[in-house]
């Protein structure tokens, strides 16, 4: 529950060493008064004060609204995925565990020569495990994971998205370790709209790479940062090409990873690890087979929407035989057969065209990390 002191302001629960000493989190922070902060904007702000009982430097002049909205939206504490729901990308798996698991596990043997880079750019076709790496890094490493959409960041926090990325920065480095991952970052760090490009995304991109920069800072603060803070940018989609992040975005993201689309080996995996999830698996290997021979070039999410189209299959065909939606019970639906894949691929299609891959295994061969 929120203490209160006198006059109902906030008072952190860890009281400064000096006994008494208690910071007043209200007002140290800038935008609203003490009196307007309601309960659950208060209990955010007492799981970030420090030791010393006060909120951390990085936080006292940014809106407590806003930490808010990090603490409750942005960030999460257990993302749970693990290395073993991921499909394949052994390759992917190996690199990143010595890249960025190993430093956050041990940050003090990371260190000097072997310490690592601070930018991880996960490139590769949509819906092919990015995201889950992200969230198996923060998994692996017991690391708070922070998920932002940088598109967002221009769209719904329009004019306030710099405030945004600050507060991101500010409140992770107080959750450390911590793996922010950001969805879309060629939406910020592109060369695309380096002409008309609007002030506010230019200000973002700005204040993206000063945040990052802060890392090089040798200050007692930030050293800490260095040694735990993993940043972690991600490219995806269609329109977001790796092609078009600019010189200066590239550098800072030292390490560059190529995430393809799923072997055949992989997308059977995936295809049986979500039937047997719901009990649903009764395929035999020949199937599964020739559902791999038809499913060259699925992503894993395609993979996924399949299963699930051909899911329908039995529901469907039940219905037709004229039981009520309502009525129907589990058993009365035969298992899905290697038919019910045949109809789903008419439906599903692969989202990935083969120019699109191109241009990320041409991007791959210039720029990207073999290890
Ligand atoms: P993106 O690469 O666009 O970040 P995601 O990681 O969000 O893709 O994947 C989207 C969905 O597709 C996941 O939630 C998962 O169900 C499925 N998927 C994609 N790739 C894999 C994979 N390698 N192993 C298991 N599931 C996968």
């Amino acid at each position: 529950f929120p203490r209160r002191g006198i006059r109902g302001n906030f008072v952190p629960p860890i009281r400064g060493s000096s006994g008494n000493n208690v910071g007043n989190v209200t007002s140290r922070t800038s935008g609203k008064g003490e009196d307007t902060l309601d309960d659950s904007t208060r209990r955010c702000l007492e799981m970030l004060v420090g030791p010393d009982g006060e909120l951390p430097e990085k936080l006292r002049n940014i809106e407590p609204r806003l930490i808010e909205h990090i603490s409750n939206e942005i960030m999460h504490r257990d993302p749970n995925v693990r290395w073993n729901d991921i499909a394949g990308l052994e390759h992917a798996k190996k690199c990143v565990t010595e890249m960025v698991i190993w430093p956050l596990l041990r940050p003090d043997i990371f260190k000097g020569c072997r310490s690592p880079g601070r930018g991880l750019l996960l490139f590769g076709p949509p819906g092919t495990g990015k995201t889950m790496i992200g969230k198996a890094i923060a998994g692996e490493a017991k690391a708070t994971f922070f998920y932002i959409s940088a598109s967002s960041l221009t769209s719904k926090w329009i004019g306030e998205g710099e405030k945004l990325v600050r507060a991101l920065f500010g409140v992770a480095s107080c959750r450390q370790p911590a793996v922010i991952f950001v969805d879309e970052i060629d939406s910020l760090l592109s060369q695309r709209k380096s002409e008309g490009e609007h002030e506010s995304s230019r200000r973002l991109k700005t204040q993206f790479l000063i945040e990052m920069e802060g890392f090089d800072n040798v200050s007692e603060q930030i050293l800490l940062i260095e040694e735990n803070l993993m940043v972690l940018f991600m490219e995806t989609g269609a329109t977001n090409r790796p092609q078009e992040l600019d010189e200066a975005a590239r550098r800072r993201l030292t390490k560059r990873l190529y995430v393809p689309l799923p072997s055949s080996e992989a997308r059977a995996w995936i295809a049986k690890s979500l039937l047997e999830k719901d009990g649903l698996f009764k395929l035999s290997d020949d199937d599964i087979v020739s559902i791999c021979k038809f499913t060259e070039g699925y992503s894993g999410s395609d993979m996924k929407n399949l299963v699930k189209d051909a899911s329908m299959g039995p529901l469907r065909e039940a219905l037709r035989h004229g039981i009520e939606i309502t009525k129907l019970k589990k058993e009365d639906m035969r298992p899905i057969t290697l038919q019910d894949f045949e109809s789903a691929l008419q439906e599903v299609r692969p989202s990935v065209s083969l120019n699109e891959l191109g241009a990320y295994e041409d991007w791959n061969k210039q720029f990207g990390s073999l290890a």
